[in-house]
C-alpha cells in the first residue's frame, strides 16, 4: 500500500504535459508548444567545455555535501555584489532547485503547520506542502495591482498554524516583479508574526523593466529568510539539476543533514557547471535580449485575439492572459486549444483559483513558433 503523505501528492502540471507532449512529439504530430517553462537555447559552449575538462580531469566523485567550496563562496560573493545580501560561504547549500524547495519546507515546517503561498503561483509550491505533510494556503495576487500583495487578504490567512510565507519575485505565471510596498507587507507580518520568508528568486536575470530586490537583503531579514535560486533559467542549464539555498548557518546545518541522507551531493560535473556559469553574464544577456522580442511578439499577437486580455510581462518569460470564450474554464480552454488547433498552454487553474480562466504561455520557444501559434489561435473565431 501507497502512503497517505505520497497519495496526497497529485502530478505536477507542467511535467504532466512535458511527458505528454514528448508522446505527441515521438509519434510525429506538430505540437506548437506554450506549456513548459525551459529556455530552449543550448546551454552556453563555454560552460560545457568547463564541465567536460573536470569530468575528464576525474572531477566526477562526491563532493562535500554542502557543495564544493568555490562555488559556495562564489555563489555567496554573487548575493553580497548583486544582491546586497550578506551572505558567506557557511550560508549557501549547492542543491537541485527544487529540491532545495522541499529541503525549505522540511526544515521549517511541522507536520499540519500551514505555509502561505501565492494565487496564482507555480504548481509545485502546494505538492510539496503536501509531501512534508504540511498545509499549504493561498494568499492572493491582486490582479488588478499588477499581481502585487493583497495586504489585507494576507493578514486573514495568517494564524497560530503559519509559520512561512513563500514569495516568487518574479513570478511564474504572471511574469510580474514583487514591488517595494509588497516587499515591505511581507516584512512586517515576517516579523510581527515571526514567521519565515522562503524566497524563490529562479527567474531574477529574466527581467525587461524594473529590477528584482531580494528580501533577504532588507533590515533584519536575513535570519529568518531562505532564498532559493538556480541556474536552469538564467543558461539554461535545466537537465543539470542545479542550484542553491541561501539562509542562516544554522538552518543549512540541518539541511546539510538532509542532503547527506538523500542526495548526498550535487552532481559533480554541474557543480563545475554552475561555477563557469557565475563567471557568464554574456550569454544570459544575449538570452534575455532574445526573448524580449519574443515577449513584444506574443504581447502583440494576443492582444489581437478577440477573446484574450493581455497584460505585458515585466519578466520571466511567461504570460498569463485572462481569456473568455463559450463559457470555458481554464481546462476546457487548453484542451480546446490543444485538439483543434495543436497549441498547448498551461491551464491557469493548475497555478491556484485565482489562476481559473487564465492560460499560461511560455514564450521559451522560437519567434517562428510564436508567429504560427498566434496564427493558429486567430482561428478561434471559427471553431
Ligand atoms: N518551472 C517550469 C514551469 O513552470 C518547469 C517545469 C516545472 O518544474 O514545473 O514550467
Amino acid at each position: 500500500m501507497v502512503s497517505e503523505v505520497v497519495k496526497a501528492v497529485s502530478p505536477s502540471a507542467t511535467i504532466n504535459l512535458l511527458n505528454k507532449e514528448m508522446e505527441l512529439k515521438n509519434k510525429g504530430e506538430k505540437i506548437i508548444s506554450f506549456s513548459l517553462g525551459e529556455p530552449d537555447f543550448s546551454t552556453p559552449k563555454k560552460i560545457l567545455d568547463f564541465a567536460i575538462q573536470k569530468m575528464y580531469e576525474g572531477k566526477t566523485h562526491y563532493t562535500p555535501s554542502a557543495g564544493i567550496m568555490d562555488l559556495r563562496q562564489k555563489i555567496a560573493q554573487k548575493y553580497k555584489n548583486e544582491n546586497n545580501v550578506i551572505a558567506e560561504a557557511k550560508n549557501v547549500l549547492v542543491t537541485p532547485t527544487k529540491f532545495g524547495i522541499y529541503l525549505s519546507y522540511l526544515t521549517i515546517l511541522n507536520p499540519t503547520e500551514e505555509i502561505l503561498i501565492p494565487d496564482p503561483g507555480w504548481v509545485s509550491y502546494v505538492e510539496i506542502a503536501h509531501l512534508v505533510g504540511a498545509r499549504p494556503v493561498f494568499y492572493k495576487l491582486n490582479e488588478n495591482n499588477g499581481f502585487q500583495i493583497d495586504e489585507e487578504d494576507i493578514k486573514n490567512k495568517i494564524n497560530s498554524k503559519t509559520r512561512a510565507i513563500l514569495i516568487n519575485s518574479p513570478s511564474n505565471p504572471t511574469g510580474s516583479i514583487l514591488n517595494n510596498e509588497s516587499l515591505k507587507i511581507i516584512r512586517d507580518l515576517a516579523i510581527d508574526k515571526n514567521l519565515y520568508i522562503i524566497s524563490d528568486e529562479i527567474y531574477e536575470k529574466i527581467v525587461y523593466e524594473g529590477k528584482n530586490i531580494s528580501i533577504a537583503s532588507f533590515d533584519d531579514l536575513f535570519e529568518r529568510t531562505i532564498t532559493v535560486n538556480g541556474f536552469s533559467k538564467s543558461h539554461a542549464m535545466t537537465g543539470l539539476r542545479i542550484g542553491y539555498v541561501i539562509a542562516s548557518e544554522q538552518i543549512i546545518k540541518f539541511m546539510d543533514n538532509v542532503q547527506q541522507h538523500t542526495l548526498t551531493c550535487a552532481a559533480s560535473f554541474s557543480q563545475y557547471a554552475a561555477l563557469k556559469a557565475l563567471d557568464d553574464e554574456e550569454d544570459s544577456r544575449i538570452m534575455v535580449e532574445e526573448f524580449r522580442k519574443r515577449r513584444e511578439l506574443i504581447y502583440s499577437g494576443l492582444s489581437k485575439i478577440p477573446y484574450i486580455y493581455v497584460k505585458k510581462p515585466q519578466a520571466t518569460f511567461y504570460i498569463f492572459p485572462r481569456f473568455s470564450y463559450k463559457g470555458l474554464n481554464s481546462m476546457q480552454m487548453a484542451n480546446l486549444l490543444l485538439e483543434k488547433l495543436k497549441i498547448s498552454t498551461v491551464p491557469g487553474i493548475s497555478f491556484g483559483p485565482s489562476g481559473e480562466n487564465h492560460l499560461r504561455f511560455s514564450f521559451s520557444t522560437s519567434q517562428e513558433n510564436i508567429i504560427e501559434g498566434i496564427k493558429r489561435l486567430e482561428m478561434l473565431n471559427d471553431l
